[in-house]
């Protein structure tokens, strides 16, 4: 008897002619998520095993599956030899001391000489026999499910529960975006959300040094790191902006500063997006939540990019439902700690909410924009994740 996990995917299979390219990323994935664990993974009709881990490294390898997009659900299972008293030896382990189960059969070998049906009764009785009247049966509403799947190779999995996955596309399989990562709660959950549709990650984070600390960099790091779990890896770049925020503060109306800033961001975003061969921008935006987030908050940062779409994966979530996805995807503790990313120094103390084009395009014809954002780009730095 050897204890081995269950990997199933799902939405894979609707992809019809691209199917081999799913499966290829989906494998490469769930290769580089354990790479650090001694192992075998093995495909198998239709999903893959794990096998040949040490038993104290089990938690952790699942652990680090469920971060992996294109995982349907995931078991802790047996393997034993297909005779119904091997299956049995195994089940017992599996059973509650009390309460009422039901079994499950599926039969990939044909020539077995039980149907699913027949092994599902008969072993169901031989564990009743076992229990001796603390379980029951119910098939409708059991409090627990053995599951038996008998192998072609005279094998059979004996297993639980289903243990739920991140769902989604295999991460490799949508292109390449930048995300604009603030150490805030929506930007690493933004990235979460495209990379859940397959889409590679990079991560783009301004900072104001030395008006800003090393601990507010040190955060947008952590939560890059959180990040890179679901994407595989990320490279993230940084930028500082403290001199074009100098700049603005120096010659511009205060309230703008925010929407300056913002379309400051988004040139040097999409710069770096194509340098890197990034299809698109992605933002934690969410419409209405605050001032520089309204349509024309939006409408005045976009105007800037001139060849690529911004994503905003957020832009219909309420704070509560981002910051459920926040907490799942374990940020959270991260995005709270309390050191300020770069647009809270200089900030107005009433920034404009529905800025005006006009007054934004007059505002900015006090600045060297080219000349600021090459001095931007000078400060680029790279941390692979
Ligand atoms: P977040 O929780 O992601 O910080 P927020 O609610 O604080 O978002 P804003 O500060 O208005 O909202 O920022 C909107 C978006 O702009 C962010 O989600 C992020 O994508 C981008 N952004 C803001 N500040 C930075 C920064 N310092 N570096 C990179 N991107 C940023
Ligand atoms: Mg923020």
């Amino acid at each position: 008897m050897e204890k081995v996990i269950i990997i199933r995917y799902a939405e894979l299979f609707l992809k019809g002619k691209n199917r081999g390219f799913f499966e290829r990323a989906f494998e490469t994935n769930l290769r580089r998520a354990i790479q650090a664990y001694e192992h075998r993974l093995i495909k198998q009709s239709g999903r893959y095993l794990v096998r040949d881990f040490a038993e104290e490294d089990a938690e952790a390898i699942m652990e680090k599956l469920q971060k992996v997009f294109g995982v349907h659900t995931l078991s802790y299972a047996y393997e034993t030899a297909s005779d119904l008293d091997s299956i049995f030896e195994v089940a017992k382990g599996l059973c509650r001391p009390n309460g009422t189960f039901k079994v499950e059969s599926h039969r990939g070998d044909k020539k077995y000489p039980m149907t699913s049906v027949e092994i599902s009764k008969k072993l169901g009785g031989m564990l009743l026999d076992y229990a001796k009247g603390k379980l029951a049966v119910d098939v409708h509403n059991p409090s627990f499910t053995i599951r038996v799947d008998i192998r072609e190779n005279g094998l059979a999995l004996v297993f639980g529960e289903f243990i739920g996955g991140a769902n989604g596309m295999p991460v490799g399989t949508a292109g390449k975006g930048l995300l604009l990562l603030s150490g805030g709660i929506d930007s690493p959950v933004a990235g979460y959300m495209m990379a859940k549709r397959g889409m590679n990650v990079d991560c783009l984070h301004f900072h104001s040094y030395p008006y800003t600390n090393m601990q507010a960099k040190e955060k947008v790091v952590e939560l890059a790191r959180i990040l890179s779990e679901y994407t595989c890896g990320t490279t993230m770049y940084t930028v500082s902006v403290t001199h074009i925020q100098e700049e603005i503060h120096e010659k511009c109306r205060p309230e703008l500063m925010i929407t300056l800033l913002r379309r400051f961001m988004y040139r040097i975003a999409e710069r770096q997006a194509k340098r890197i061969g990034g299809q698109c921008l992605i933002t934690g935006e969410s419409l209405g939540q605050v001032a520089s987030q309204t349509i024309e908050g939006m409408t005045s940062s976009n105007s800037v990019v001139e060849t690529l779409p911004v994503l905003r994966p957020l832009v219909s979530f309420d704070k509560n439902e981002i910051i459920e996805k926040s907490v799942k995807m374990g940020a959270y503790e991260t995005s709270i700690l309390p050191f300020e990313d770069c647009c809270t120094v200089f900030l107005p103390d009433f920034p404009a909410i529905r800025p005006k084009m006009k007054d934004i395009l007059h505002e900015e014809s006090k600045l060297d924009v080219e000349g600021l954002i090459e001095e931007a780009f000078t400060t680029l730095e790279k941390i692979e994740l």
